[in-house]
């Protein structure tokens, strides 16, 4: 398929530190954080003006999923204002707790390990065609989803040292290039909780199911920096473009792709010999550069509608080199585990004794704060060591505004039905309001960003509308 949908939903950590007494618990704090989500749309699973989902589940991981999105750089965007939006949200809940006289921060981390070892998920959503034929699929894509990590992984310490076994016994602790790798179990499943796939094959379109599938794979690292999140959804669309496309491509078939999974994080040069299927060996850096090389050739020959395209070919490629050649100089505002690692080794060489050292996995927690003052991340991007794809002002006005997808019915729908003070109900296809059935609409492609029913019923609702202007999002 040329075109395609994407869209991506991230669970952040959430960790209340006061002042002086007065703990929370991360459940607590985020039923605080979550009190103007509930006030403006009495429920902690809304969908907003910009199309996207805010959604607190029974745990404590708030979550942002993003509206659909046709393009690699509006992905960007709107995945970025939800890490505003929840910014905005701390500050809200901050304010609200220091009045009841709990002073303290609330803190947000997009990253995908809490303290306790937990891990939490930064889920992909691609459109495929119902043509392509699955199973076929997932067994071409595990190889390049399982050694992709090189290129898009965020990073993490492991004070204790790598936890694979043979390794065990590493002092000075060590650095992985994924987060996710070390909880992921298995190539493809649709129980999410108890095996942990790297897809999850469970068969839910949000669209029609005769000419669609949606691809969910889970195996992959929140992403703090925009160009990395670019490559990572614009490596992974060319490669199931190929794919669909029946372009030949070496039989890569991992034997256990698990383990290759957490051996592949925990060996920086690349070169650590997984196993394949049929017996054979080989390393992570040389599945990347096969389907580096596939890829390159398949665009040469058909092109790509994505503008984004040969920043990412450039990028996956400058990567792949980096590690090859243990000097991470060329990319190292570009991809997040090379833009941490740079500021763990500052640290490290100014005196921070190694990776075992505490400090050092504070200021790899303290990358990952959203927090656009007091994140690490943000302090590097203001210094220039983080690379910006898009302007803070397109952020900002993804935080109100849909992307040209179904997204934008969905925006609208929602905006008005506020404005009119209707009940309504909405999820990705559907958009109902509660008392009048004849404002209901499905809405089965998700390309589609015009639909005259729709309008006309937003049109309607807009009529008998008060003149006041809703908010399009929790007050702030
Ligand atoms: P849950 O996470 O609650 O188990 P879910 O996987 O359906 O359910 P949501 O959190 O509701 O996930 O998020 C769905 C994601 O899929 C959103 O980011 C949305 O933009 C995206 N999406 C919606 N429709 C499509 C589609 N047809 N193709 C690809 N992505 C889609
Ligand atoms: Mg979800
Ligand atoms: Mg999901």
């Amino acid at each position: 398929m040329q075109r395609r949908i994407f869209g991506i939903e991230t669970e952040f950590g959430i960790r209340f530190a006061p002042r002086g007494l007065g703990q929370l618990s991360p459940e607590e704090a985020a039923r605080v954080l979550f009190r103007p989500v509930v006030a403006w749309g009495r429920s902690s699973n809304v969908f907003l003006n910009n199309g996207a989902r805010l959604y607190l589940d029974v745990g404590s991981h708030p979550e942002y999923a993003t509206a659909e999105c046709a393009s690699l750089t509006d992905l960007v965007r709107q995945d970025k204002a939800g890490e505003r939006l929840f910014e905005d949200l701390a500050e809200q809940a901050e304010d609200h707790l220091a009045l009841r006289g709990t002073e303290g921060r609330m803190h947000l981390f997009k990253n995908n390990v809490d303290s306790a070892g937990h891990s939490f998920g930064s889920h992909e959503n691609y459109l495929l065609s119902r043509r392509a034929e699955f199973s076929r699929l997932v067994r071409f894509l595990v190889p390049f989803l399982v050694s992709r990590q090189l290129v898009v992984g965020a990073g993490r310490v492991h004070p204790a040292g790598c936890p694979t076994a043979e390794a065990m016994t590493l002092e000075g602790g060590s650095y992985s290039f994924s987060q996710r790798a070390d909880y992921v179990w298995e190539a493809a499943s649709a129980a999410t909780t108890r095996s942990r796939p790297l897809i999850n094959t469970r068969d839910e379109p949000h669209a029609d199911a005769s000419q669609y599938r949606r691809l969910h794979v889970i195996v992959g690292d929140s992403n703090m920096s925009e160009t990395t999140l670019l490559a990572r959804a614009g490596m992974t669309d060319v490669v199931l473009r190929m794919i669909e496309d029946r372009v030949r491509l070496p039989d890569l078939e991992l034997k256990n792709p698990g383990m290759a999974l957490r051996a592949i994080s925990h060996d920086s040069s690349g070169r650590g010999a997984v196993e394949l299927a049929d017996g054979r060996s080989i390393g992570a850096l040389d599945l990347q550069r096969e389907f580096l090389a596939s890829a390159r050739a398949h665009l040469e020959k058909e092109g790509s509608p994505r503008p984004e395209m040969p920043y990412v070919m450039d990028l996956w490629e400058r990567t792949l080199d980096a590690v090859e050649s243990g000097d991470a100089s060329g990319i190292d505002t570009e991809i997040d585990w090379a833009i941490k690692k740079k500021l763990l080794d500052g640290a490290i060489a100014r005196g921070r004794t190694d990776f075992s050292d505490p400090k050092i996995a504070q200021l790899d927690l303290a990358y990952h704060d959203i927090n656009q003052h007091r994140g690490l991340f943000y302090l590097l991007q203001r210094k220039g060591r983080a690379r910006q794809w898009v302007q803070e002002s397109e952020i900002r006005t993804a935080t109100e505004q849909a992307p040209p997808t179904r997204a934008a019915l969905r925006g609208g729908f929602v905006d008005a039905a506020r404005r009119a003070g209707l009940d309504h109900t909405v999820d990705w296809v559907h958009l109902k309001v509660n008392q009048h059935p004849g404002l209901s609409h499905t809405c089965q492609d998700p390309f589609a960003a015009q639909d005259p029913a729709v309008e006309e019923s937003i049109r309607q609702m807009l009529a008998s509308a008060p003149s006041v202007p809703g908010s399009a999002m929790p007050p702030v």
